[in-house]
């Protein structure tokens, strides 16, 4: 297989020997030191409180301090929850619970989703609105430092300003202080090259550390998941089944591992995804297109969504109103980015000045996209939907979830951390990830 280069736009030439060095298509992460500007207050030892009678079924616990580990396994579709492609998964789950969806935010894409499930709010609240932007002020978006673009307070910054000591092994964003507040205690500079199996003897060391002082109570992840391999083969591949294979030995191992340091009673373990993934048999070169008709712009992104940025001087309400009708004139949806629908959820110059939709099926694509694989398409439709399977305190075995957005992982984190959730966290925690904790309160309360 010929390696490839993914970036942002998307440039994976099939064929050709050029070679950046393959990374998630949507996914370049450096990371710039992790102490946060804040210190962490002492950690508090973490309560043992023995699991009520009766509860066996599911890991209850009446302890009011968790630890939640959150991993993310990119690009990765509920309908990958198989025993054939993540038994581990499917496994967890039965001892767990499983969501039917997490449906992600407009634009479905790997940046803007993984800062909202860390932030609990949308693009155009926390800011980091896409893979690729434009700031009319700061200029295009540097993903060496994503985490300086981010302006509503992640869970690890609201977590270590409560005192509770956070983790992360890659996560957008997480590489550093964010504007407002404090990064991880202990972050990790991106690169697509470290092996699962590394991240998780990382993950192991932390939840096992014998000093609580120096234990995390939440750690996040990032594993490659299925993105790469889906994007390059398409979503159904025997690439995607090969790729996830490994991650799924690794999965299995953690979970093996915190089963043996009985750490399921004290510790919730939450599977997610940022979005999932569709084919596209007819592909749209939008840039070319607005070109020819004359019109000088960028065109950011790839998949279901882009925006259209003109050139200095070139935006005209003319200029402007022939992009819109060019881009309508080929079949996609396409608006002024000011007359968006409110659905989109596209309030921020950062989404450029004309914003563009492609239906399930056609792609947007640049000079230099060969894939197979595609997302950014509207955040309702069932082919974006991300993953959820979480096992441990505070879910009781067996628990399906339905459909749940992805704004709600963060409260949900909080709560379980025992944290306040923040008035910009429009969504409440999911119960179905909680209901362990009533009832081991209820039992501990009529056992006195
Ligand atoms: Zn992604």
């Amino acid at each position: 297989m010929t390696p490839r280069s993914e970036i942002d736009e998307t440039t994976a030439r099939r064929g050709t020997s050029a070679v950046l060095r393959a990374m998630c298509i949507c996914f370049v992460l450096a990371a710039t030191g992790c102490a946060g500007t804040l210190a962490s207050k002492a950690f508090a030892t973490e309560a043992e409180a023995s699991q009520p009678a009766g509860s066996t079924a599911s890991e209850v616990s009446a302890s009011k301090q968790g630890t939640v580990v959150l991993i993310s396994l990119d690009g990765t579709r509920p309908a990958d929850v198989t025993k054939e492609r993540l038994p581990s998964l499917v496994a967890l789950a039965k001892r767990g619970a499983r969501a039917e969806g997490l449906i992600p935010v407009n634009p479905t894409n790997t940046f803007p989703n993984h800062v909202s499930l860390a932030t609990g709010v949308r693009p155009e609240i926390h800011r980091l609105v896409n893979n690729a932007f434009i700031d009319p002020a700061r200029g295009r978006f540097n993903r060496d430092a994503p985490h300086t673009w981010i302006e509503s307070e992640p869970i690890w910054s609201i977590a270590e300003r409560g005192g509770v000591k956070t983790a992360a092994y890659y996560w957008v964003g997480s590489e550093g202080p964010w504007q407002g507040g404090p990064g991880p205690s202990e972050t990790r500079k991106f690169s697509s090259r470290t092996p699962e199996k590394t991240k998780v003897n990382r993950i192991l060391d932390w939840l096992t550390r014998a000093d609580p002082a120096q234990r995390p109570r939440l750690i996040m992840a990032w594993f490659h998941g299925a993105d790469h391999a889906s994007h390059l083969s398409g979503p159904d591949s025997v690439a995607v089944t090969r790729s996830l294979a490994s991650q799924d030995r690794e999965i299995a191992r953690l979970v093996r591992e915190m089963q043996a340091h009985e750490l399921f009673e004290t510790t919730t373990l939450i599977f997610v995804s940022d979005h999932g993934m569709v084919e596209a048999p007819r592909r749209i070169n939008l840039a070319k297109e607005l070109r020819s008709a004359g019109l000088r712009s960028s065109v950011l992104g790839i998949g279901g969504f882009a925006s259209v940025v003109f050139d200095k001087g070139k935006k005209t309400p003319a200029t402007l109103a022939r992009a819109v009708a060019k881009a309508r004139g080929l079949g996609l949806e396409a608006w002024l980015r000011e007359e968006a629908p409110v659905d989109w959820h596209v309030d921020d110059p950062r989404f450029g000045d004309v914003v563009v939709r492609a239906p399930i099926g056609v792609a947007i694509i640049s000079r230099t996209t060969f894939l197979d694989g595609f997302h950014g398409y509207a955040a309702r439709e069932p082919a974006m939907a991300g993953l959820l399977v979480a096992r441990g305190r505070g879910v009781i075995a067996g628990t399906q979830l339905g459909w749940v957005s992805g704004l709600a992982i963060a409260p949900t984190v909080l709560d379980l951390l025992g944290l306040p959730i923040p008035t910009q966290m429009k969504e409440e925690p999911i119960p179905g990830l909680l209901s362990g904790l009533e009832r081991a309160a209820v039992a501990g309360g009529a056992a006195q």
